[in-house]
């Protein structure tokens, strides 16, 4: 009702608001006394809830107006939910299946009830566990090519895309976020800012790089202003979830639009992250298993590429690039499409080594390095990651292709 106000639900409280809707208690099934509630929210943000009813189970998101991870002293709109909300709507039209089903959204209660991705769990742990999952490069290139493209002007019609723009630019804080935490942090003694203490030479020489930091500056002022595409904004392995076949992705809060090579740029990152890391975790599959992450690389852009190509010849409806221009004219749009794909992977590669810094240097640490208790073990893995991030950064137009980049990781490693 119009007198409802925001209140963050508890296991105890929950069951009472959920029995309210018709649809939840079906889907549920038996009496809400039955429901068992659990609060599993991992993350930085927000509070996550597995509701177990006698018919099936559902994960109820609801935003905090606080960043969980720091406490009640840094404040966050709960609009955000808004846009969480709206960001898997359209990352389900853009790529069916690929993130959880939606089931209610409550706007005041910035709270979001949706499918509980079973049995499946968060790719971050099975990686540091040593885990394959099968196929995984093949759904995650997919996603990456199907949400960059049908999200863009080469294929919307231009004034629904910037209608989204326009509804999207309305999530400020949360891009605020990746804006300080990712792009400008790293390269400067932050207040929130912590690394292993072993690595303060590295982290000088880092942050002495004026022609670094400009880079990083060029690809922040890319990110604030380029409007190619809705990206998920936050394509962390924390993000996707896996079981040794099948992955899903979820948390599109951080979502706005920006360049169309950013999430798999980060999502890269985080992979070569788990690669670097893995000395710290691994015994005599070491190697093995390393080898695996790399070609979860190669294969990733192999995978984002020959879609993207797919979705070029069969999707090409928007106002970029038109067929009136090319295949119109009997003339081949083949390089005209290389030439936006190579400009995807310079991006990528920047956003790639950006990210890098950030979780060894800034705030919101990876577990895969962060639970090497050794500190001195850890930070001779964190030196490798942070020097190649500012080749990255720095020299990335010498990378050619994928291959070139995995390369690059084994030299460092
Ligand atoms: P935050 O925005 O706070 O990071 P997430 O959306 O990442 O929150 O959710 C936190 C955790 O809750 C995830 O790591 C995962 O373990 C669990 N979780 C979230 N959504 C689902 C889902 N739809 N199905 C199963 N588990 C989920
Ligand atoms: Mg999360
Ligand atoms: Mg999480
Ligand atoms: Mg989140």
């Amino acid at each position: 009702s119009d007198l409802q106000t925001y209140t963050p639900y508890s296991t105890e409280t929950l069951p009472s608001y959920l029995m309210g809707f018709a649809a939840i208690t079906e889907r549920l099934g038996g009496a809400p006394a039955s429901w068992k509630v659990k609060e599993v929210g991992d993350g930085n943000l927000n509070l996550v809830f597995i509701v177990d009813g006698p018919s099936s189970s559902i994960i109820v998101k609801q935003a905090l107006p606080y960043v969980r991870l720091v406490g009640d002293s840094w404040p966050l709109p709960l609009y955000r939910a808004f846009f969480e909300y709206h960001a898997l709507k359209r990352q389900a039209e853009r790529d069916p299946g690929a993130v959880p089903e939606l089931y209610h959204f409550d706007e005041v209660q910035a709270l979001i009830v949706m499918e509980f991705i079973e049995p499946h769990s968060i790719l971050r742990h099975k990686m540091i566990n040593g885990e394959m999952v099968a196929g995984l490069a093949d759904f995650l290139g997919k996603f990456c090519a199907r949400t960059a493209f049908r999200g863009s002007e080469l294929s919307m019609k231009s004034a629904d895309k910037k209608a989204d723009v326009g509804l999207f630019s309305g999530n400020v804080e949360i891009p605020a976020i990746t804006e300080a935490l990712v792009f400008t942090d790293p390269y400067f003694d932050a207040e929130m800012n912590h690394h292993t203490p072993e690595l303060d030479p590295v982290v000088a020489k880092l942050r002495s790089d004026t022609v670094l930091k400009a880079q990083a500056q060029r690809m922040l002022m890319k990110f604030a202003s380029n409007t190619e595409t809705m990206v998920h904004g936050d394509l962390h392995s924390g993000s996707i979830m896996s079981t040794d076949t099948e992955s899903r992705v979820i948390d599109p809060e951080f979502v706005q639009y920006a360049p169309m090579g950013f999430d798999i740029g980060m999502m890269t990152a985080n992979f070569l992250m788990a690669y670097f890391s893995q000395p710290g975790h691994r015994g005599e599959d070491l190697e093995r298993y390393q080898e695996w992450i790399l070609s979860v690389i190669t294969d990733c852009f192999a995978s984002f590429e020959a879609e993207f190509k797919h979705l070029w010849q069969t999707e090409r409806t928007g106002m970029l690039y038109p067929k009136t221009l090319f295949e119109d004219q009997q003339q081949s749009s083949e390089a005209a499409c290389e030439g936006v794909l190579k400009d995807i992977w310079d991006d990528a590669l920047g956003i790639c080594g950006i990210e890098m810094h950030r979780r060894t240097l800034s705030l919101a640490h990876n577990a895969d390095f962060e639970t090497i208790e050794n500190t001195a073990v850890r930070a001779a893995l964190e030196a490798r990651n942070l020097m190649m991030g500012a080749e990255l950064v720095l020299n990335r137009d010498t990378i050619p292709n994928a291959t070139g980049l995995v390369a690059m990781a084994q030299d460092f490693n």
